[in-house]
């Protein structure tokens, strides 16, 4: 007999050879027939595998939130096995689960289109009806080479090729078709359910180099239950109906250029947008005791050698020579710039807490494939500051940083933020007392606030711990923005110090921190989070004035002036167009305000006022509308 461990501690014993699928039916026939998978000895294992003796033993119903990965793996087989039986000679290369779904890369002559894909779903329907067992064999790798050559199936030889030697060959079979594969998988292509779709077709280089052919990639989603796709299915619609590159090209905000990939060109109503969170950002920062400094794009690989980013960052950065042979290297951060200003002159604990700011443009390499609109790119800028500090200041100085990114977030709308506490990993520098008090000075700034957070054991860096602050847009994404890092490795690195009390010299505690983080990142996230309808204190362009006849100019002159002198910021529209175009036009660009102006309100003084979102127009007298305007101009999300 061997012995088995359940979770709940009970020990089973079993005849030699049983599989978690006996273990299942031993102790309950409903509970066989619940039971999709295990994990044995914690890892994932199908119910068809041999259990070792002394195994501990959890079974999975279908419902388990770890038998999603089987489902869509098992999809990426049952859509392999549709293709093929719908255009046999198509050659199959990987499919793996991935995050929501599946995908499957195949070869040949004609790629797929978006045409064929409910084909292939209706297919792949059929054989999860027909409920095939998946089954587990171990062949030799001769015969699996056999095999593949004689399918004509050349990218499973190179796969074939890449299991080192001793490494059992596994393959996996649903009824005629076969795959090679590690599983697991579950019992039969039934279990797999309904809950799918596919969803796109895309070129995609074999291993993703650019070097080798390309193959045609089908993709596909897949959830454990209807409810679960739909709300994904949904989710997907309004992303892409609030993609902020659409929105941008729409609202003339930004565009892109091959000469500059990854790096934005801001356009007069985009660059506004920027100056607008720059300012706003600057004024909070103001309030709250910082200084702003800037710092060379451009440094010397000295700096960079005495950072540490030469050694370990050098992949990521822009590199320069000049004639006179130096290397330079654009910064991807500002941090070593700032402690060359922290350097200047002596530092007493008088002058701490020193807060230094920047909204420094930093340039890192990411590969081409990565970048993506103003989510991912190769040059932004951060709200970035420096906090320099004593240890005794410390956790008031994190509890005002946090104080200070809420309620920023909540002004731009962002109520739901989640915050994520990584604490000292296994290699790491400083001694255990400044891990101390310093991860109780970022769980306190949290308890004080109130605000619940997770803790990731071991995830910070190996100079510091870190928060993490991640907002949830209107459709349910998350977005990780803001950080707050303690560093006890710059200081040093750079023997950065300042006079205390008793005259002796010490280290400065220093704390990073970005609250945007990225402002294009940021602005990119605003714009799909407000599907383009910016509140109107970022408006880039608050109230278009629109005649409706030439008549009404002049006083369209007038109260675009009277507008602007009030603060806002206006655009006159005198064209001689339709008044109709126009509203169009404007809302396409996401303008918030609209006034148009015909004889009846050039004669009576009056204008008429169309708000996005609100259902009918109003006319009133143009003082009324101006405090009117004005005051919802001023009004942030939160305040
Ligand atoms: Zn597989
Ligand atoms: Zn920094």
């Amino acid at each position: 007999m061997i012995h088995v461990r359940l979770p709940d501690g009970a020990t089973r014993a079993l005849t030699p050879a049983s599989t978690a699928a006996d273990l299942a039916s031993a102790i309950s026939p409903s509970l066989a027939k619940r039971t999709v998978a295990a994990v044995v000895d914690g890892q994932m294992a199908d119910l068809n595998t041999p259990l070792p003796d002394g195994a501990a033993v959890e079974l999975l119903p279908r419902e388990d939130a770890r038998a999603l990965e089987l489902i869509r793996h098992d999809l990426a087989h049952v859509l392999a096995e549709a293709v093929q039986t719908l255009w046999p000679g198509t050659k199959t290369a990987i499919g793996p689960a991935i995050e929501h779904g599946f995908y499957y890369d195949f070869e040949r002559d004609t790629p797929f289109t978006p045409e064929d894909l409910p084909v292939i779903e209706k297919k792949m329907r059929e054989i999860i009806a027909a409920r095939r067992p998946f089954t587990r064999e171990v062949w030799s790798p001769d015969a699996a080479r056999a095999h593949f050559e004689a399918a004509g199936e050349t990218w499973k030889l190179e796969l074939l090729d890449a299991i080192p030697k001793g490494e059992p060959v596994t393959i996996y079979r649903q009824g005629d078709w076969l795959d090679l594969c590690r599983g697991p998988h579950m019992r039969h292509t039934g279990d797999v359910g309904g809950a799918f779709k596919l969803t796109h077709v895309a070129g995609a280089y074999w291993r993703g180099d650019a070097t080798n052919p390309m193959l045609s990639r089908i993709y596909g989603v897949a959830f454990a239950d209807k409810v679960a796709l739909d709300a994904h299915l949904t989710m997907l619609t309004e992303a892409e109906k609030r993609d902020h590159r659409r929105l941008g090209r729409e609202m003339d905000l930004f565009h892109f250029e091959e000469v500059a990939p990854g790096s934005v060109f801001w356009h007069p109503r985009g660059w506004r947008l920027f100056q607008t969170l720059i300012g706003y950002m600057r004024t909070r920062q103001e309030e709250a005791g910082y200084v702003e400094v800037n710092s060379p794009d451009i440094m010397d690989r000295a700096l960079w050698e005495t950072s540490g980013h030469w050694q370990n960052y050098r992949a990521n950065m822009f590199l320069a020579q000049t004639e006179d042979d130096r290397d330079y290297a654009l910064k991807p951060m500002n941090c070593p710039g700032h402690m060359l200003i922290y350097g200047q002159g002596t530092k007493s604990y008088r002058d701490l807490p020193l807060k230094l700011a920047e909204f420094g443009k930093v340039h890192r390499y990411e590969p081409s494939g990565a970048l993506h609109g103003l989510l991912r790119v190769r040059s932004f800028t951060q709200d970035d500051a420096h906090i320099y500090c004593t240890p005794e200041q410390l956790t008031e100085e994190c509890l005002k940083v946090n104080d200070l990114v809420l309620s920023i977030y909540r002004d731009f709308g962002f109520d739901d933020v989640r915050i994520k506490l990584s604490t000292r990993p296994e290699s790491r520098i400083g001694s255990d007392e400044s891990w101390d008090r310093s991860e109780d000075a970022l769980s306190t700034a949290l308890e004080t606030a109130g605000h619940a957070y997770t803790v990731f054991e071991g995830e910070g860096a190996f100079y510091g711990p870190k928060l993490e602050y991640v907002l949830r847009d209107a459709i349910g994404r998350d977005w990780q923005c803001g950080t707050l890092q303690v560093d006890f490795n710059l200081p040093e690195r750079f023997g950065s110090t300042y006079v205390a009390p008793s005259g002796e010299k010490l280290p400065p505690v220093m704390l990073h921190r970005a609250l945007f983080g990225s402002l294009e990142r940021f602005t990119g996230i605003l714009i799909e989070h407000h599907a383009g309808h910016l509140p109107l204190w970022l408006a880039p362009v608050q109230v278009v004035v629109a005649t409706i006849t030439g008549a009404a100019d002049h006083w369209a002159a007038d109260v675009a002036e009277t507008l602007r002198e009030a603060g806002l910021r206006v655009e006159t529209d005198l064209r001689n167009e339709k008044i109709g175009y126009k509203v169009r036009e404007h809302a396409l660009k996401k303008v918030p305000v609209q006034i148009a102006l015909g004889t009846r309100e050039a004669d009576e003084q009056t204008v008429t006022l169309r708000r996005h979102g609100a259902p009918e127009t109003q006319t009133m007298p143009l003082s009324e509308a101006v405090t009117a305007l004005v005051r919802d101009a001023k009004a942030h999300g939160g305040a």
